[in-house]
C-alpha cells in the first residue's frame, strides 16, 4: 500500500534525536501512525477531564482509509477540528488516544514496535488492530444519548 504519509528520506529514528519543537514539518507529519482514533467522537468528564473515546466517527472520517476525506478543507465542515503543532500539544494531549504517536512522545515514551516509522509500511497500525478501520459507525446515525453505548476500552 502507497504510503498517504510521506515518510520516504527521513533520518532515521529522526523522533529520538531531537525534540518535538525542532521537527520540520515533514518529520512532524510523518510521527502520525494513521490510526484515525483521534477523529472519534469523545465523551469528556468536565469535572474530571477523563475522556473516553467512541466508535462514533467524525462525518469525515472514511472508515476503510481511517483517513479525513476532505482534510485540507475540512474546517469548511468542521469548524473546531484542531490543527495539532508542537505548540499546542500540551494543551491537547491529554484527550489524545493513548497510542497516538504525539502523546506518546510528549509522554516520554518510545514509539510502538507497530509504528509505520518501525516497520516501514503503513499497513502495520492497522494489521496490529490498532486503528479504527471497519470499526466506526455514523455520527448522523447515532444520536448523541447513544455515545456511551459505543466507549471503547484503549489502547486497541
Ligand atoms: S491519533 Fe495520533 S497517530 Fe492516530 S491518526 Fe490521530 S494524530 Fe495520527
Ligand atoms: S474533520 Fe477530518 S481530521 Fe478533523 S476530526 Fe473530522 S475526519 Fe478527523
Amino acid at each position: 500500500m502507497t504510503d498517504p504519509i510521506p515518510r520516504a528520506g527521513l533520518s532515521p529514528r529522526f523522533w529520538e534525536k531531537k525534540p518535538l519543537t525542532k521537527l520540520s514539518p515533514q518529520e512532524w507529519e510523518a510521527l502520525c501512525d494513521g490510526c484515525g482514533k483521534c477523529c472519534l467522537n469523545k465523551l469528556e468528564d468536565e469535572e474530571t477531564e477523563e475522556v473516553a473515546l467512541t466508535r462514533v466517527a467524525c462525518r469525515l472520517l472514511d472508515d476503510a482509509t481511517c483517513r479525513c476525506t476532505h482534510y485540507e478543507n475540512r474546517h469548511q465542515f468542521v469548524p473546531d477540528c484542531i490543527v495539532l503543532k508542537p505548540d499546542n500539544l500540551d494543551t491537547h494531549a491529554y484527550w489524545m488516544p493513548q497510542t497516538c504517536a504525539y502523546r506518546l512522545l510528549w509522554q516520554g515514551k518510545p514509539l510502538p514496535e507497530w509504528h509505520p516509522l518501525m516497520t516501514g509500511t503503513p499497513d502495520s497500525v492497522h494489521a496490529a488492530g490498532v486503528s479504527v478501520r471497519g470499526n466506526t459507525v455514523s455520527e448522523f446515525d447515532t444520536p448523541f444519548e447513544e455515545w456511551e453505548d459505543y466507549i471503547i476500552e484503549e489502547p486497541t
